[in-house]
């Protein structure tokens, strides 16, 4: 069925009180984002929903899209009637028809914008009821859980009716929270993690440490698909290249093997806050769980942590794996995740990291390096790329994605 408008409800956004106008705005902005490629599209914020104006617009691909927008707790999609009762009892009748399969229930939800209109709300849903109850054989009407909920609605325009509600993706919308730098390996967690923080309305950038000629062209390739999957949920992703392979070399060559470990995350920690700095980022994420690795114990977390005051989020850090990788089937970045090109991570890992590495040491080690210079260095080789959503690999590189913004 080709609908006429699609109606947008908050959820948890009604709770913000006094920011809630800018989580309103914030949310038509993403939404616009999300549909840019329609232009006849119209979207009105209003206090407790937003109405997305079609007008023609193929409102299944709609539909679709906005799916993945934080901050929608349910849709529906919805047609637009003149304000003639015959027409919106054929409508009615025809909508539920649809749905109606031997057994189901119904009711009728009226909701009036125009209170000077003749009937009221209990008599919309007696009269619309009766008519349904009339003409569809064998449905019975339920006021409490129903089946189908046809939900009309008398506003000075129209009348308004939706037989459906559609769960949105929830959390709150994407930038309403401010922005955090997103160290995006080419692994299953840290994507997951990614989206978990847009989810409580992070915007993201991803921060990637690449080593070339140790690591492939397709590992760096990776990593920026798994981008493309994340700018689903917010329009687009800055992507953050970081030259690391003086860094990895120098720590090979300079630090005893069961520290390389927490030295080049401390390398990493430092890189990523410098970059969240200039690019004005409030918070680090990683996808860090803990006891998943020797450098993933609370440890080895208190020996990384020392370079930064920087808050860290850990979104899977109680998570275990297979509970990480549902969520990555569900987003999309699981077959991804797990195509076998090697991150810089893997190729530099010895054999056996200390598992309890002590600060102390960490330091100690560390002070052999010329870390202002290094740093210096891989600053000044960032490439900074805009991935928008649906860019795959192909689309990248036919669009000779070089990538310097
Ligand atoms: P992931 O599945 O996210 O790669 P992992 O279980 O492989 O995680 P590690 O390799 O120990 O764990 O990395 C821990 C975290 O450090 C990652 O989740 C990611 O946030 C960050 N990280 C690791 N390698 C890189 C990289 N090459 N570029 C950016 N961040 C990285
Ligand atoms: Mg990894």
């Amino acid at each position: 069925m080709q609908y006429d408008e699609v109606m947008i409800r908050y959820g948890e956004l009604s709770t913000k009180g006094k920011n809630k106008k800018v989580f309103i705005n914030q949310l038509a902005q993403n939404v616009k984002l999300a549909l840019h490629d329609f232009e006849e599209l119209k979207v009105h914020g209003s206090r407790d929903r937003m109405h997305l104006e079609l007008n023609g617009a193929n409102s299944d691909a709609v539909l679709g899209r906005l799916n993945a927008i934080f901050g929608i707790q349910t849709y529906s999609p919805v047609r637009r009637l003149e304000r003639d009762i015959e027409l919106l009892k054929k409508v009615a009748v025809e909508m539920i028809a649809e749905l109606y399969t031997e057994g189901k229930t119904f009711k009728i939800t009226t909701r009036r914008s125009d209170h000077d209109y003749e009937l009221d709300t209990n008599d919309m849903n007696q009269l619309i009821g009766a008519e349904i109850s009339s003409k569809i054989e064998g449905i019975k009407v339920k006021m409490k859980n129903p089946d189908i909920d046809l939900r009309l609605e008398i506003r000075n325009e129209g009348f308004f009716i939706s037989s459906e509600t559609i769960l949105g993706a929830g959390g709150l919308p994407v930038g309403s929270s401010g922005k955090g730098m997103l160290m995006l390996s080419g692994g299953i967690d840290s994507p997951v993690a990614g989206y978990l923080t847009m989810k409580r309305g992070v915007s993201v950038e991803a921060v990637h440490f690449n080593s070339p000629p140790y690591t492939s062209p397709r590992a760096l390739q990776k990593a920026k698909d798994l981008a493309a999957k994340l700018a689903a949920f917010s329009g687009s992703v800055h992507f953050i290249e970081v030259p690391f392979t003086e860094i990895q070399e120098e720590i090979k060559k300079t630090i005893p093997e069961d520290y390389l470990m927490v030295v080049t995350r401390r390398m990493m920690m430092r890189l990523t806050d410098l970059i969240r700095k200039e690019r004005k980022g409030l918070a680090i994420i990683n996808g860090e769980s803990l006891g998943q690795v020797a450098s993933q114990t609370l440890h080895s977390m208190i020996a990384i942590n020392d370079v930064t005051a920087t808050p860290i989020i850990r979104p899977v850090v109680s998570m275990d794996k297979n509970e990480i990788i549902e969520i990555a089937q569900k987003i999309d970045t699981f077959e991804l995740s797990i195509q076998p090109f090697e991150d810089c991570c893997t190729i530099f890992a010895p054999p056996s990291p200390k598992t309890k590495p002590k600060l102390e040491k960490s330091r100690e080690f560390e002070d052999r390096l010329d870390i202002d210079g290094l740093i210096e260095r891989a600053m000044k080789g960032l490439v900074i790329t805009k991935i928008k959503v649906g860019d795959t690999s192909e689309a990248q590189q036919k669009a000779g994605f070089s990538g310097l913004l």
